[in-house]
């Protein structure tokens, strides 16, 4: 998809940037002419991810980062402020389900562990806090950033099987707001922090529960979220990457403490 925004001369740093969604939203980033931090677990993916925007023409660092480590982020920013000079976005990208955590006929309500269920908790919510002090520190610094986060259509009403998935994301949609507001109250009228709330995407996280593994067809599940999107289809990728470049750019000047659900109108769906 031919979006443009201008982002020359803007520094963006993607957490679980060599994800599905994450890969895409850094492509799209280096291709309006940001350059890219990319950041992930996977080390190698990270940097398959930047080779990929050099070989484009852009510019970009893949780095293995753990986001629940403070020490694994500091040593991210230190490396970027080295390379880049700055930070103006972040994208807390890195986020999802653990079948661990998700009920099922193999795991009732009452097998779930605190273990597991604090993993995606913590993944999802405190996984996007601690970039957001590491990073949001320069844009403090600075005076100017935007955050944008990455939210569900599980935060506006749980979605059946996935409870710590959905807490945690409802948890992200009410953290988006009360950043945007600290920031502005304390540090500067001109940070922005701002979330996503993507609909159902087929991707690794959730192909599980939407297509039967052996045919390929729809899960019970999988006709059920189709038939809950008013458009009729799962959504890809690109479908996020306007709203994303929209937030990310001077056009999105007083759009703040939002979260945009990009869903194919599932959340204004009432079923009837
Ligand atoms: P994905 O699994 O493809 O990507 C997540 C990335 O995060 C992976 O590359 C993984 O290695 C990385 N990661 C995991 N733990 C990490 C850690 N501790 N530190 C750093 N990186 C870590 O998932 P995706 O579908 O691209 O999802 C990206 C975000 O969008 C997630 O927050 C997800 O919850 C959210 N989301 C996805 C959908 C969907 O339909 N796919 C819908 C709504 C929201």
């Amino acid at each position: 998809m031919d979006l443009k925004v201008d982002l020359r001369g803007k520094v963006a740093v993607v957490t679980g940037g060599a994800g599905v969604l994450c890969a895409g939203m850094s492509l799209s980033l280096a291709g309006n002419g940001a350059k890219v931090a990319v950041l992930d677990l996977r080390a190698d993916a990270a940097e398959g991810v930047a080779a990929e925007i050099r070989r484009k023409g852009g510019s970009a660092l893949g780095l293995g980062v753990d986001v629940l480590a403070k020490p694994s982020l500091e040593a991210a920013r230190s490396h970027i402020l080295h390379e880049f000079g700055t930070v103006d976005i972040l994208i807390n990208g890195a986020g999802g389900n653990m079948p661990r955590a998700t009920t099922g006929a193999e795991r009732t309500f009452f097998d779930l562990t605190a273990e597991d269920i604090r993993m995606v908790m913590d993944l999802n919510f405190l996984g996007t806090v601690l970039p957001s002090q590491v990073f949001g520190k320069v844009m403090v610094e600075k005076q100017k950033g935007v955050i944008i986060n990455i939210s569900s259509m599980a935060a506006y009403t749980p979605l059946t099987r996935t409870i710590a998935y959905s807490a945690a994301k409802a948890a992200v949609s009410n953290l988006t707001a009360w950043l945007a507001v600290h920031f502005n109250q304390e540090y500067s009228k001109e940070i922005r922090v701002n979330a996503i709330a993507p609909g159902f995407l087929l991707t690794e996280q959730n192909r599980y529960l939407l297509t039967d593994i052996n045919t390929g067809e729809p899960t019970p599940r999988g006709q059920q979220v189709l038939a809950a999107t008013p458009m009729g289809r799962y959504g890809a990728v690109d479908d996020l990457l306007g709203a994303v470049l929209f937030l990310c750019s001077d056009a999105a000047s007083f759009v703040n403490g939002a979260v945009i659900p990009i869903d194919g109108a599932f959340a204004a769906y009432s079923g009837v």
